[in-house]
């Protein structure tokens, strides 16, 4: 399965998808649902998809790419797994949606406070970003106090007091990063940079008694990935611990994906609370947070704080989550998925050696990211240059064209699943030295 398309002319290549964007951007704001998927940090006309399968999805006009964003995180599985679509399909003939409680989402529940080091309590909603914002919220409620202090880098979702920009260095007061967000809501947000324990322990000192929560990714991935040494997010916890803060760790990404437990289990270091979204959905929309009974019982309706959601704990959605933890289970998947990965990193380290410019991957577990940077790897949230930015977007558009299908932007991991065995790691490895050849 190679598509190599003449240079140039690529949109003339791909009619169908060119004409869907045309009427998506007259009745849709950008043409898309979600911004990254318009292809802005790479030019070009976004693929229109019109199905999945194992590792590989097909545009509108036909053409097969091996997939290396899955979704963004959340197929696992891959695409369309037989075993999830049969309980899925089971499940939808039992009707959409109930408004009510049903089995599989105690189910469902049951399996997450089994694995997940603080979880003893979790409540479904719908996305992650509903997920950190509820998070928040019973974390407040159950401290008494008002700032959150999150991370340069660190995406958790588009909730209003969570989209702030970085200071550099020194705690900032958080300033909103997209309109629309007055400064009022992100008064209660600090920002700080990652990889810096000093910082933290300065900003305790001086704000400690109003700080509710430190929230993290404990393995970044929404800038890049940016693996975090142990030892500071072990600096984090203590810090927490003796402030009275709680630590969330927004394992939206890294959650039932990393391994059972999460990068909690993997880093031997349990949070207060957390949230997941994407891998406990199995592809359709959910997200949740989990910790501890004593904070979690804050939440109505035995608590005091409120949060609710008309589709939360959806039934298909449910069984969805079910069926692709009951498959990575079954089939040893997190063991499956980190020899995926070693296998990969075994099959690109000699392609990056002779490529044309500095180009490093950094992998955990199923995640990985080929970084730019000439400086090598980062550990915080650094700028891409524009010249750094263009051969990625080159890049980027060599693969597509030799059907290997990456995230649309240089800042966004890759993400691996158990559909993506030794053939398609050959493909991605081969096609990766043709495209750094043609780009030179
Ligand atoms: N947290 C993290 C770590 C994420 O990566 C994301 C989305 N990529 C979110 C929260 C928000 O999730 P959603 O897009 O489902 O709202």
């Amino acid at each position: 399965m190679t598509n190599r398309l003449p240079a140039g002319g690529r949109e003339s290549r791909r009619p169908r998808s060119a004409e869907l964007y045309e009427r998506a951007c007259r009745v849709i704001p950008g043409g898309v649902s979600s911004p990254v998927r318009a292809f802005r940090a790479v030019g070009g006309t976004p693929l229109f998809i019109a199905r999945g399968a194992g590792a590989q999805v097909f545009d509108a006009d036909g053409r097969a790419y091996l997939d290396f964003v899955g979704s963004w995180g959340p197929l696992i599985a891959g695409h369309a797994h037989p075993a999830v679509i049969a309980s899925v399909s089971e499940a939808l003939a039992r009707g959409m949606t109930y408004g009510a409680p049903c089995a599989a989402e105690v189910e469902l529940a049951e399996r997450v406070v089994a694995a997940y080091p603080c979880a003893e309590q979790v409540r479904f909603v719908s996305s992650g970003t509903e997920a950190v914002m509820s998070a928040i919220r019973v974390a407040r409620a159950f401290t008494g106090r008002e700032l959150i202090v999150k991370f340069a880098g660190c995406y958790h979702g588009h909730a209003d007091h969570l989209l702030v920009a970085a200071g550099s260095g020194l705690a900032t007061f958080g300033r909103p990063s997209s309109a629309g967000v007055p400064e009022a809501f992100t008064a209660c947000t600090r920002v700080l940079p990652l990889d810096d324990e000093g910082a933290v322990a300065e900003l305790f000192a001086r704000e400690g008694a109003r700080i509710a929560a430190v929230i993290i990714e404990p393995v970044p991935a929404n800038h890049g990935l940016l693996p975090q040494r142990r030892a500071y997010l072990s600096a984090l916890r203590d810090l927490t611990h003796q402030y009275g803060a709680l630590l969330i760790f927004d394992e939206v990404i890294s959650g039932f994906r990393l391994s059972r437990g999460g990068a909690a289990e993997r880093l031997g270091i349990a949070p207060d609370l957390a949230t997941f979204g994407k891998v406990i959905g199995g592809g359709m929309p959910v997200g949740a947070f989990g910790g501890a009974r004593v904070v979690m019982a804050r939440l109505a309706p035995d608590g005091d704080t409120y949060q609710a959601g008309t589709l939360s704990g959806n039934p298909v959605a449910m069984t969805a989550g079910l069926a692709t933890l009951d498959l990575l289970a079954r089939e040893s998947g997190w063991e499956r998925l980190e020899d995926c990965g070693a296998e990969l990193e075994r099959l690109l380290a000699p392609v990056l050696a002779e490529a044309p410019f500095p180009l490093h991957l950094v992998r955990v577990g199923s995640l990985f990211w080929l970084s730019f940077h000439e400086a090598g790897a980062p550990r915080t949230a650094a700028p891409l240059t524009a010249d750094e930015t263009a051969r990625f977007a080159a890049l980027f558009h060599a693969m597509l064209d030799r059907g290997i299908y990456l995230p649309p932007s240089a800042y966004e991991a890759c993400f691996l699943s158990l559909a993506h065995r030794s053939a398609e790691l050959t493909q991605l490895a081969q096609a990766l030295r043709e495209a750094l050849a043609t780009i030179a």
